[in-house]
């Protein structure tokens, strides 16, 4: 990274996984009938939107490289996420995937990329495109690999995971849980 970039400030953003934190975890979802918002996670991210956060959903998609469903059928359902999150007024950004799989996908799609999540290609990509601050920003999901993603581009990872919510300050029970979270992150440190 050049000292410009370095420099350059851009805005506060929020990672979202989707499975199993904006939509239920179906196991390779690959039908638009399968889509369904959780709780809550609509509200969640109209309010961090309204906080402004630029919002990019970033999700693992090996269902693409296993042959499951092709790229234009993952992008009609992220046209139809998009329309069913902006009419409950939670526009979001971008969508970003990763179709690939390094031993379990087929053809090109098995190779070791840069976007798989932990690795950090997606989250780079959104920060260029949307001009944001890593080391502002926020990553919220529900698997180690969304926090270590975290970690590795310097912004603030949030776990959801009911059960250990249920005994811990580790994590969070769900998405609305996540953004209020941020929402006293934002607050402490506009405080600063
Ligand atoms: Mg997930
Ligand atoms: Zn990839």
């Amino acid at each position: 990274m050049t000292s410009a970039a370095r420099r350059s400030v851009g805005t506060p953003g929020l990672l979202v996984d989707r499975d199993g934190t904006v939509i239920r975890d179906v196991g390779y979802l690959s039908r638009i009938e399968q889509i369904e918002i959780l709780p809550r996670a609509a509200d969640a991210l109209r309010v961090l939107r309204d906080c402004g956060l630029k919002i990019a959903i970033v999700t693992n998609q090996s269902a693409v490289g296993r042959g499951l469903l092709d790229e234009k059928g993952l992008e009609e359902i992220h046209r139809e996420l998009e329309k069913r999150l902006s009419a409950a007024g939670a526009s979001i950004d971008a969508i970003y995937y990763c179709p690939h799989h390094p031993t379990e996908a087929m053809g090109a799609y098995r190779i070791r990329c840069e976007c798989r999540k932990p690795d950090t290609g997606m989250a780079l990509r959104a920060a260029a495109d949307l001009d944001l601050d890593l080391a502002r920003s926020y990553v919220i999901g529900d698997k180690q690999s969304d926090m270590e993603l975290a970690s590795r581009v310097g912004a603030r990872g949030i776990l959801l995971d009911a059960k250990l919510a249920a005994n811990s300050p580790a994590a969070v029970k769900d998405i609305w849980e996540a953004a209020e979270r941020i929402l006293a992150d934002l607050e402490a440190r506009a405080r600063d």
